[in-house]
């Protein structure tokens, strides 16, 4: 894994679900979201919710994140100090299985599919910057993914010690006169030493 987390790509204002759709609008689907910044690093995709008033302070100190830095260098600790805020939480890119977009009751939404270990298996996010924007995140996904995968395989060929070499034949025993190898030869159930022409 790179040593160094990138943030490639975000969106503040976004309402995220713990569920693979949006919940309908009839049901006041915005009561249920949190609110929060969508981050893609190259390395997982984060949401740090911001959630009431309260919370609103201490996301001053992620102001770097806020401010449009994109593709500025954050150290993992300042993504893990936002990660302590309820409702915030992140993916590792490996661990998404599946990135869409979809459309239910007229609004567009992402859906983000992962097999983390005690993650919600689906959610979904709408996002305030409409359709297209989905597709780029879509994209921004899986081209993250792919790269930090091929990353994965190029530092484990680079960088790995070649394989041990395969076992040596068994050698033969030598010869206790001379120190040549011995041949065994068939007929006479015997070891025989060429050099000195003489069985054992
Ligand atoms: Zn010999």
């Amino acid at each position: 894994m790179p040593e160094q987390e990138i943030v490639l790509k975000q969106e503040p204002g976004v309402k995220a679900y713990n569920s693979e759709s949006p919940p309908s609008i009839g049901l006041k689907a915005g009561a249920f979201a949190e609110v929060g910044t969508l981050i893609l690093t190259n390395q997982r995709l984060v949401y740090v919710s911001k959630g009431g008033a309260s919370r609103a302070a201490a996301w001053a100190l992620g102001g770097a994140l806020t401010a449009g830095a994109i593709e500025k260098s954050v150290s993992k600790a300042e993504l893990d100090d936002l990660m302590q805020y309820e409702g915030s939480y992140y993916v590792p890119l490996q661990e998404i299985t599946r990135v869409e977009t979809a459309r239910k009751m007229g609004s567009a939404y992402l859906r983000v599919d992962n097999c983390s270990h005690g993650q919600k298996p689906s959610r979904s996010y709408i996002l305030g910057s409409g359709w297209s924007k989905n597709e780029d995140w879509v994209n921004a996904i899986n081209s993250a993914k792919t790269e930090l995968l091929s990353n994965q395989n190029a530092s484990a060929t680079g960088f790995l010690p070649p394989p041990p070499p395969p076992p040596p034949e068994h050698a033969p025993p030598v010869c206790p006169s001379c120190g040549k190898p011995l041949s065994y030869i068939h007929q006479y159930q015997r070891w025989y030493c060429y050099k000195e022409k003489k069985y054992l």
